[in-house]
């Protein structure tokens, strides 16, 4: 039997758990996988239950946290992987270098682990305490370097690729590199279609290196053109401090302001945003962020990072735009736990003039 969710104005099924041998169905059946990579994607797409109350929406977030790595971006990591082996650019004991901030580094460190590659990881010394010490443990050489803007040629990005072209590696390049997207393309756009069996009407997401909002964009336009749908509306959602907000816009990559997400902005339009349906932007701010990052912690018990708490907000946004009754996917990047000493840290959001919330003042 499948009950419909309580929430109003969604729809969702829940299956009935207490049928005889109904639990994987109830809590995502996968077959076996041969190995982590094959566990890399799959990942639940989850009702949020109070913003979509709020909007008579149905708003659904890609679990994204849940993969090997813990975020998003092991999609990438592995399609780079996969595409510079069909390139014949990467061969057994090579090396891959990288300049990111952490998540693709975890996800390219994980897959190169699995498939015996070393990897070299560069990353602005600024990014949370959490992810750094993660990369150690997984076995990253991890060189920190001091935050820079990307016009500086000690910026992370800059460093990363000297360092591939004079040690001969191969430089993942995750943010010009297409087979970032392509990943997103074929896995992330399929999965989010086949789950809400073709009944999306708008995807929003931030955008690092525009993987993942450029993947699902091209796939979802695909997909809907094969089942004689209409395209869902894409939009992006940027955090301060990004220039992206005013290209989707004005065409202007005028930048302003700060944000303490992490991941997310950019001063520049990467090659993965290139070419690419976007309707609309959103621009969503850091104490607006963390509401969704709190409330939905609290009251739903999910736990995500301030990146997929702007997502959450914008998802609102573009609900409240389109009006009841219409579906909106976002991405849930990773975790809160890569963040517990800054966003749950009250010493933290204080010293950046952010509300605490009492429960964690009382922590
Ligand atoms: N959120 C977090 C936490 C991330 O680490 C990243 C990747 N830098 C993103 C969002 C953005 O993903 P993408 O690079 O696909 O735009």
């Amino acid at each position: 039997s499948t009950n419909r969710s309580a929430v109003s104005g969604s729809s969702v099924p829940r299956p009935d758990a207490n049928a005889a041998d109904a639990w994987p169905a109830a809590h995502g059946w996968r077959d076996a996988s041969p190995d982590m990579l094959a566990a890399i994607g799959g990942t639940p797409l989850i009702l949020l239950k109070r913003a979509s109350e709020a909007t008579g929406c149905t708003i659904l977030g890609k679990a994204e946290f849940m993969n090997p790595g813990g975020s998003v971006k092991d999609r990438a990591a592995l399609a780079i992987i996969e595409a510079a082996e069909a390139e014949g650019r990467l061969e057994p004991g090579g090396t891959i270098v990288e300049g990111t901030a952490g998540n693709t580094g975890i996800g390219l460190t994980l897959v190169a682990n699995a498939r015996g590659y070393r990897s070299v990881i560069v990353m602005p010394e600024t990014q949370s305490r959490e992810k750094i010490d993660f990369l150690r443990m997984i076995g990253a050489d991890l060189r920190l370097v001091p935050a820079k803007p990307f016009r500086d040629p000690g910026n992370y990005v800059h460093v990363s690729r000297r360092l591939a072209e004079e040690t001969g590696a191969v430089w993942a390049n995750q943010f010009d590199n297409l087979a970032n997207r392509e990943g997103h393309r074929r896995g992330t756009a399929t999965e989010i279609w086949q789950q809400t069996g073709g009944a999306v009407d708008a995807f929003t997401c931030s955008c690092g290196t525009g993987g993942t909002l450029a993947g699902v964009s091209l796939g979802l336009h695909e997909l809907a053109a094969r089942d004689g749908k209409p395209a869902p509306r894409i939009v992006l959602a940027d955090p301060h401090g990004s220039g992206l907000y005013g290209w989707v816009k004005s065409n202007d990559l005028g930048v302003s302001g700060s944000s303490i997400t992490e991941g997310i902005g950019q001063s520049r339009v990467p090659g993965n945003l290139e070419g690419v349906a976007i309707d609309d932007a959103v621009r969503i701010g850091d104490a607006e962020a963390l509401g969704q990052v709190f409330d939905l912690l609290q009251f739903e018990g999910l736990s995500i990072g301030g990146s997929a708490g702007i997502n959450v907000a914008a998802a609102i946004h573009v609900a409240r735009s389109l009006g009841p009754g219409h579906t909106v996917v976002t991405i849930l990047c990773d975790s809160g736990a890569r963040y517990q000493s800054k966003l749950f840290n009250p010493a933290f959001l204080r010293e950046k003039g952010l509300p605490v919330p009492d429960w964690l003042e009382a922590a």
